[in-house]
């Protein structure tokens, strides 16, 4: 579900993103854009359980595995061998390995095998943020209930109130 909210301060509810459990740690979610040379990343942490945290670094780890083995492979073949190949066949293989295994440490109440959060980018105040669980966005949109834009018709209908801790972005700023 996409949610957008007009804010410095973002109050974050205090459950795992993916599953809903106690959280006990933050993973971030950031987006990057580029104005003339200078490329701006921002991210907002969110909270996860140790179990989701887990899963959500296999799921990425996998993609790690397959790119750099693809990438290398391909450019294994191109300067060096045709045998190169079998490093992208290794990549793939670790993928399918990882994925699997990401997999099985999701939970029952596990929203996804990825990250649950993605944030989409900002426009000045205006942040915009996809959510898989449904559970954690409706409990994002009753804490930010007052800085929320864009609604949908059905996310109005899920509100009511809640408390949570208050965010502030982490801000990164490189120029090239
Ligand atoms: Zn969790
Ligand atoms: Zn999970």
């Amino acid at each position: 579900m996409k949610v957008d909210v007009s804010a410095k301060q973002i109050s974050m509810p205090r459950q795992c993103a993916c599953c809903s459990g106690s959280p006990s740690m933050e993973l971030q979610a950031s987006a990057s854009k580029k104005r003339g040379k200078t490329q701006f990343t921002n991210s907002w942490a969110f909270p996860y359980c140790s179990q989701c945290a887990a899963h959500v670094g296999r799921y990425n780890a996998a993609f790690a595995v397959l790119g750099g083995g693809i990438a290398v492979g391909a450019l294994g073949m191109l300067f060096y061998s045709s045998w190169c190949a079998l490093i992208g066949i290794v990549g793939v293989g670790g993928w399918l390995f990882l994925m699997n295994s990401a997999h099985a440490m999701r939970g029952a109440a596990c929203a996804c095998t990825g990250a649950a959060v993605s944030y989409m980018g900002w426009h000045g105040t205006l942040h915009s943020f996809h959510f898989v669980s449904h559970s954690y966005a409706t409990q994002f949109m009753h804490a930010n209930r007052n800085k929320l834009v864009n609604l949908t018709q059905a996310q109005h209908q899920l509100l009511g109130g809640s408390s949570a801790g208050m965010a502030t972005p982490s801000r990164r700023i490189r120029r090239t």
